[in-house]
């Protein structure tokens, strides 16, 4: 079986590369011709549009940065419904709205395509390590098809429900995330504050019921000061806007999240929007002017 793997950013890459150790054939393509050349070094084929790679495989995996962009990839000229073949599988890996699941999944269909929507949880490293979790929306029988592959890149994989149940579980997780990572920043930024050492406070709280995944992921690239990213604050951005406009179109008012995305909008506004999201503890520190930050 022959897997075309279309966006090769932070994500992307790593998840292909995956795939290809553990012995799929790929075909790949990307706008960015410098991590197609590396996967091409490493025994990929080399995908000349989304056509070309939908043309020459059975599945298509895509991981790209939005709707557009997926919809531009899949529904486009020369876009992977214009190769693909009935029968193969659309896997769209990126996080998107649900309704442009829904509505691709519908145009794929009218071509004998299946599609399933599998976005996915863990960053960089979880990318690198293959034990993403993979939350999927789609029918049980397409999802047990693609559960092989999807097992190379993640160690927890999950059927949601239909097809834009994946997308509306990752909304989710994207609120708990920034609201996490709000209430730490404010937090740190009180206790340094106070005068006591954020490194000490993040030992003494992370076993306790405080501790959490984000704590242990961001806390220290805080103190290191390292706000390269990782997830980059326009992504988040991005997650938030398809949150509230998901939120608000079925009638759940979503205030918390307002206000992170505020926060976030001000961050890229002061040019941040390609550091991590764990920069939104600099928002706090702005305006509490002090730095969390290692003791020397
Ligand atoms: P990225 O910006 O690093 O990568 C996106 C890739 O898509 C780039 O290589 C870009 O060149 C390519 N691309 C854009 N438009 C294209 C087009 N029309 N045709 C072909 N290629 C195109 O983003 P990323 O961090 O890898 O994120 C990808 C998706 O995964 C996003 O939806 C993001 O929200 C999600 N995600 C990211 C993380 C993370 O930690 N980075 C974690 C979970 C989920």
């Amino acid at each position: 079986m022959k897997i075309g793997f279309i966006g090769l950013g932070i994500m992307g890459k790593p998840m292909a590369k995956n795939l290809m150790k553990a012995g799929y054939s790929l075909v790949v393509y990307d706008i960015n011709k410098e991590p197609i050349k590396e996967l091409v070094g490493l025994g990929a084929g080399k995908g000349s549009s989304p056509k070309d790679v939908s043309e020459r495989t059975d599945i298509i995996i895509t991981m790209l940065p939005d709707s557009p962009e997926v919809k531009e990839v899949i529904l486009g000229k020369e876009g992977v419904l214009e190769g693909a073949k009935r029968g193969s599988i659309i896997i769209d890996m990126s996080s998107i709205a649900p309704a442009v699941s829904r509505e691709l999944a519908a145009k794929a269909a009218e071509k004998g395509v299946d599609m399933i929507d599998a976005p996915v949880s863990g960053g960089q490293p979880k990318a690198i390590d293959g034990t993403l979790s993979i939350m999927v929306g789609g029918k049980k029988e397409v999802f047990d098809k693609c559960f092989e592959i999807l097992n190379k890149m993640g160690s927890s994989i999950t059927l949601c429900g239909d097809i834009g149940a994946g997308n509306t579980t990752k909304l989710v997780n994207q609120i708990i995330v920034a609201l996490n990572i709000a209430a730490m920043s404010e937090a740190l930024v009180l206790g340094t504050k106070a005068g006591v050492d954020p490194e000490t406070i993040y030992k003494a709280i992370r076993g306790g019921l405080a501790g959490s995944t984000v704590l242990d992921a961001k806390v220290p690239m805080v103190l290191e000061r390292n706000f390269n990213p990782g997830f980059k604050i326009n992504l988040h951005i991005k997650d938030l806007k398809n949150a509230i406009t998901t939120a608000h179109e079925i009638g759940v008012p979503i205030p918390l999240t307002g206000v992170i995305m505020e926060i976030l909008q001000a961050l890229k506004v002061d040019g941040k929007g390609v550091s991590d999201h764990s920069a939104i503890i600099q928002f706090y520190e702005e305006m509490a002017k002090i730095e969390v930050k290692r003791a020397k």
